[in-house]
């Protein structure tokens, strides 16, 4: 269903459209946290997330007759910026179902890129149902931001970079919503990089993805974080086959210990993170019982901050 080689081709079409991005080290960094710190950057991508690179994917993969008819999807962040992106390079119609109280200025980072937003119900779950059903009436194509094996093949490509670069790492950690990164990651680091622990990382406030990995069973959870890449309520069943078997370690940090990872950032690296983006440090500063002296790499996965996010970092 997914593997290895399904992100070994998805490279030729994310690199033909992105560099790869940097990965750098922080001295003052490597100090706070008492470890070797490589930070990925792919808050330097286009539309601020690594997502980019699923989307890319996709639309490269759908036939010329499938892209005429378009994808429909739901979601009120990094997801639908990606797929809006990457159908603008593509000339594929795009329409993204948002929560009716979704923030107007995401609907409108969103239709900037040419794709048509609907609002529509009080919540995800709702919107969800919405996108199937005009998914439905019009063709286009359904786009799960967790079960789609194209996403994960082309967020993989990240772990191609860290890894053929660094293969020496001890561990990376890997923020995870719907789990599309970190399955990609295991699945990657089986091959390239086989000592390196691969460890997720998602908010205690929205612990579906956390609690699914730890059961072995698809569960539902409250869903409060206020950290938008991490808000999940539910277990997606592709990334948790993938996570089962691969993932070394799965932890929990608070929303609160994710902003101050937002500030030490900010304070040592040059790197506005959104509260996402940011997770993967938190993970790795909440456990100095892990990975004091050790080698680590963190995915700063995105820096769409928004103007509440950044008000409150202070
Ligand atoms: C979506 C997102 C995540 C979580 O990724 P999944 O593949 O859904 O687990 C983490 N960080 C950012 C910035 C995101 O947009």
């Amino acid at each position: 269903m997914f593997s290895f080689a399904d992100v070994t081709r998805a490279r030729t079409v994310v690199h033909q459209h992105l560099p790869p991005t940097p990965v750098r080290s922080y001295p003052a960094l490597d100090a706070a946290a008492g470890a070797t710190v490589l930070v990925k950057h792919e808050d330097r991508q286009p539309v601020g997330a690594f997502k980019v690179r699923g989307g890319l994917t996709l639309l490269a993969a759908m036939s010329e007759e499938d892209r005429s008819r378009g994808t429909v999807s739901y979601s009120t962040g990094n997801h639908a910026r990606s797929l809006a992106y990457a159908s603008r390079i593509y000339d594929a119609p795009c329409t993204v179902v948002m929560p009716a109280a979704a923030a107007p200025a995401k609907a409108k980072a969103i239709e900037a890129l040419g794709a048509q937003v609907v609002l529509h119900g009080d919540d995800l779950e709702a919107a969800q149902r919405h996108a199937e059903k005009l998914a439905g009436q019009s063709g286009a194509r359904l786009v799960s931001p967790g079960d789609t094996p194209e996403l994960l093949a082309g967020v993989g490509t990240l772990y191609l970079e860290i890894f053929e670069a660094r293969p020496d790492l001890d561990a990376i950690l890997v923020p995870v919503g719907s789990g599309t990164g970190a399955s990609a990651a295991t699945v990657v680091a089986r091959e390239l990089a086989p000592d390196c622990r691969v460890i997720g990382v998602q908010s205690s406030e929205s612990r579906a993805a956390h609690d699914s990995w730890q059961s072995g069973e698809l569960v539902q959870r409250p869903n409060r974080t206020r950290v938008a890449g991490l808000a999940t309520g539910r277990g997606y069943a592709l990334p948790q086959s993938v996570m089962r078997a691969g993932l070394a370690d799965f932890l929990l940090v608070t929303d609160d210990e994710i902003a101050a990872a937002q500030r030490l950032l900010a304070t040592t690296a040059d790197t506005v993170a959104e509260g996402a983006g940011a997770a993967a440090l938190a993970g790795l500063l909440s456990r100095p019982d892990l990975f004091a002296g050790t080698r680590v790499a963190v995915v700063c996965t995105g820096g769409n901050a928004d103007e509440s996010e950044l008000a409150m970092l202070g």
